[in-house]
């Protein structure tokens, strides 16, 4: 069973094609283009790599194509994307901007290029379905809360990863089958052991913190979109209510004005003046820019709130796992996210961190209570693998 995983950006295409046909998945291709103008000609040119690399032969041979959409209004888990999803993704493209429009249009145009080809999305909000009400309710009066004001959260497929993948790392096979199930039966499958708890790290481009508890989101940094949590290369992160009327009256702009500043000029780039790439700004911050510096102080404050939020909530940590552009390949984040932190029992090794890039690795020291680790994402698998199983269960 082939299922190829698209990944679609406003002016991109990137691709993976898995054979899934038995338990152990073959990542069989994987490819891209940037700078995408023509979207129907990107869709040719990759399936004429698929077959040229001889992955395919024909595109009828694809059992689906997956998606890791963002959001819809009243649609989550993994689903089909029929004309109805479109619209509720469309109903909530003001939450992810940058998300749902390119998916959209780029999801038709897969749909009218191979009609027999089942289309499927796994939404980012999937894996906080089950989360306690709690820590996804704002403090808002229910006909917001019934407008879809809540928290949503996103990364949902990395941090499902996390889950997995940390549980069969530190031995808790009981805990990543409990995790591979959780979109099956609510994560109710049994555990052996202790509870296991762990602090996932996704840190990227956008970046945000999850708390998993057996394997289940317990909440996450994002909130009802991904314009929340910490700060992102562009985007404000957390900020307060009252801030954007202030800004529009005090500062004389439009609403759309204050939006674009908040999502495009803010966040590490607005805040170092330099960049929105983290090793420009730690290039900037070593030759001396106070500004740079601040913003990767920022960064790392926000981080520690988050980290030490889910410590709490979870009662502690078994793992704190580091994923995505920063988490996976910058050390000196890694060390300053996790300084001075014995006294609640987090000790990283130097050398091992100062090692550890974009390959999976423990990086914490023997004697630190709580594990830490580098594990590489590997969001498509989990489209690959929740798209394999929306078809099995209907039946083709
Ligand atoms: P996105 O959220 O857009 O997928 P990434 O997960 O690729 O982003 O993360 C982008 C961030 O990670 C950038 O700030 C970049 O500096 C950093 N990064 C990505 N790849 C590397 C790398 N190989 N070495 C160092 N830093 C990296």
């Amino acid at each position: 069973m082939k299922i190829l995983v698209a990944n679609i950006g406003s002016t991109s295409l990137k691709w993976r094609l898995f054979d899934c046909s038995d338990s152990a998945e073959r990542l069989l291709h994987k490819g891209g283009f940037e700078r995408v103008t023509d979207y129907p000609k990107a869709i040719e040119d990759c399936l004429a790599e698929l077959k040229a690399a001889n992955a395919i032969a024909n595109e009828s041979e694809l059992a689906a194509v997956g998606f890791k959409t963002v959001i819809a209004k009243d649609v989550t888990g993994c689903v089909r994307l029929d004309e109805k999803v479109l619209a509720a993704m469309e109903a909530y493209k003001g939450l992810a901007p940058a998300h749902n429009p390119p998916y959209i249009t780029g999801i038709r145009l897969f749909a009218q290029r191979m009609p027999s080809v089942s289309l499927v999305g796994l939404f980012e909000t999937a894996f906080y379905q089950f989360a306690p009400e709690a820590m996804m309710r704002y403090a808002v009066p229910d006909s917001w809360h019934a407008a879809g004001i809540r928290r949503w959260s996103f990364h949902g497929a990395s941090h499902k990863f996390m889950a997995e993948r940390s549980a069969e790392l530190l031995g808790r096979e009981d805990v990543a089958t409990r995790a591979r199930q959780l979109y099956i039966d609510g994560g109710k499958s049994p555990i052996n052991g202790k509870p296991f708890r762990v602090i996932s790290c996704h840190l990227g481009g956008s970046s945000s913190i999850t708390g998993i508890l057996n394997g289940a989101a317990i909440g996450s940094s994002m909130g009802m979109s991904p314009q929340s949590g910490l700060p992102q290369n562009n985007r404000v992160g957390d900020l307060d209510a009252e801030a954007l009327p202030y800004a529009v009256k005090t500062l004389g702009i439009s609403v759309e004005e204050a939006q674009r500043q908040l999502s495009k000029e803010s966040g590490l780039k607005g805040l170092s003046g330099v960049s929105n790439d983290i090793r420009e700004i730690q290039t900037a911050a070593a030759a001396g820019n106070a500004k740079a510096k601040l913003a990767i102080d920022v960064y790392v404050a926000s981080a520690r709130h988050w980290i030490g939020s889910y410590f709490l909530e979870l009662n502690g940590a078994d793992a704190i796992v580091f994923t995505a552009g920063i988490g996976e390949n910058r050390a000196e984040l890694r060390a300053a996210i996790c300084g001075n932190l014995e006294n609640i029992g987090i000790i990283l090794d130097a050398e091992k961190n100062n090692a550890a890039c974009a390959t999976e690795a423990v990086i914490s020291a023997p004697e630190s209570r709580v594990k830490v680790l580098v594990i590489p994402t590997n969001e498509e698998l989990v489209v690959a693998r929740e798209t394999k199983r929306l078809l099995q269960n209907s039946g083709n």
